[in-house]
């Protein structure tokens, strides 16, 4: 357990970092187009090809990539501040999101001289969006029993499958999909590669989810014996496993497990700003605060593992279990305090209930993606050595 402990040393953003605050700041007031708290709420779901392009252009699409492949060259911790900022002010990440968090950096990190050379610097200038194909109909926490599978012909692979719950699969250009390329299910996590699959080959079809939101964010998609080349496969055949862990703990210990309700907090507090507040009012979002900071404390902690090149799996996967918990509980008690008094209820602006409605609906699925709670708790578990 002290071990554990040990891991989350209480830790602070660099000077440097925090310097870089009011650049982050000036170009989101600039370019950063007013929207509503309900439109902002959906900010790591919101998806603007045009907003990403300009902050491609300011550098900040692949931020933490060489600048020998058109990256900014940048620390983890800037790229925290980066994220930080865009979530508080609810802006729309999502289209270069997830090629800026992880396809980028796992290209970077396990592709080749040629596939470095191609995609990286199409990701830092906004022009190549990822998606990640890890789910499937019968593998979702169990990714170890994909059944996806490429198989080895002349000059390159033979792709046949089902991907589903694809995050913008719709409007993406590329998807790195985790497949079988050797052996059964049944040998689990051996004889599974990643591959980079161009959406746009014959053969895949794309067919959008609507959730209850009424959005569709994300996809089901169909390969139908899909040619990819040779250079299709990123690192080594056989080593998806290794590959796809690494890159869970960048998807699991960022602001973004923090900060999905946060223009909630910020439309109530505002809200309460001009009503007036009761005790309890004050009590709950004095806690809330103070759950922040801890949790934002955690967070660097991990992101600091990062920078130095660690693979802080157990830790990530703990800032991203209680991360959760907290973003799912902020509209469940902003909602209560707001009915507890309904005749001040009537008086706040439709904006804070629209965005309760929409935070409330989607609230559950922050401890589905990225992995559930049970299997996070599982790793934690074992990290602890308890299993
Ligand atoms: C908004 C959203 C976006 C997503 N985006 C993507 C994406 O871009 N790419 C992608 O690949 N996937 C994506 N997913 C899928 C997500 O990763 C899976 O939904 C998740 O891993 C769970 O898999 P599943 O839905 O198959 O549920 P299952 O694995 O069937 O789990 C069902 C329930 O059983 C529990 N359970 C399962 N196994 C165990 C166990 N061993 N011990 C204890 N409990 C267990 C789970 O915790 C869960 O409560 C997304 C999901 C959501 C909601």
């Amino acid at each position: 357990m002290s071990q554990l402990l040990e891991a989350f040393r209480l830790a602070q953003l660099p000077d440097a970092a925090e310097a870089f605050r009011a650049e982050v700041r000036d170009f989101l007031a600039t370019n950063l187009a007013p929207a509503a708290p309900a439109v902002r709420a959906r900010t790591w779901m919101g998806f603007d090809a045009a907003f990403s392009r300009r902050l491609a252009q300011r550098g900040w699409v692949g931020i933490t990539l060489p600048a020998a492949y058109g990256g900014a060259g940048l620390d983890a911790f800037r790229r925290f501040v980066l994220v930080e900022e865009m979530l508080a002010a609810g802006a729309p990440v999502a289209a270069h999101w997830i090629a800026d968090r992880q396809s980028g950096p796992l290209i970077n990190k396990f592709g080749t001289e040629v596939q470095k050379d191609f995609y990286l610097p199409r990701i830092c200038r906004g022009e190549a969006f990822f998606c990640i194909g890890m789910s499937e109909p019968n593998a979702g926490s169990d990714l170890a029993s994909v059944r996806t599978r490429a198989a080895r012909v002349d000059g390159g692979w033979r792709l046949t499958g089902r991907k589903i719950w694809t995050t913008n699969a719709q409007r993406s250009h590329y998807m790195i999909a985790l497949v079988r390329t050797s052996g059964a299910p049944e040998d689990r996590h051996g004889g599974l590669s990643q591959l980079i699959v161009d959406l746009s080959l014959p053969g895949i079809q794309v067919r959008p989810i609507v959730d209850l939101t009424g959005d569709a964010h994300f996809s089901e998609v169909t390969f139908d014996d899909v040619f990819l080349q040779d250079d299709a496969l990123i690192g080594d055949e056989g080593s998806g496993w290794m590959q796809v862990n690494a890159e869970l703990a960048f998807e699991r210990s960022g602001p973004e497990r923090l900060y999905s309700s946060v223009v909630l907090l910020d439309t109530w507090l505002q809200s309460l700003r001009k009503s007036g507040f009761t005790p309890a009012d004050a009590v709950l979002l004095g806690g809330f605060t103070t759950q922040l900071a801890t949790l934002r404390s955690l967070s660097i902690a991990v992101t600091t593992k990062l920078a130095r090149g660690e693979s802080p799996v157990v830790e990530a996967a703990l800032v991203k279990d209680i991360g959760t918990e907290f973003e799912q509980a902020i509209p469940a008690a902003i909602e209560a305090a707001v009915a507890a008094d309904p005749a001040r209820g009537v008086e706040v602006d439709a904006d804070l209930h629209r965005t309760i409605a929409y935070l409330s609906q989607i609230s559950p699925t922050f401890s589905l993606r990225g992995g559930t709670r049970e299997i996070l708790r599982g790793m934690i578990a074992r990290g602890l050595g308890l299993r």
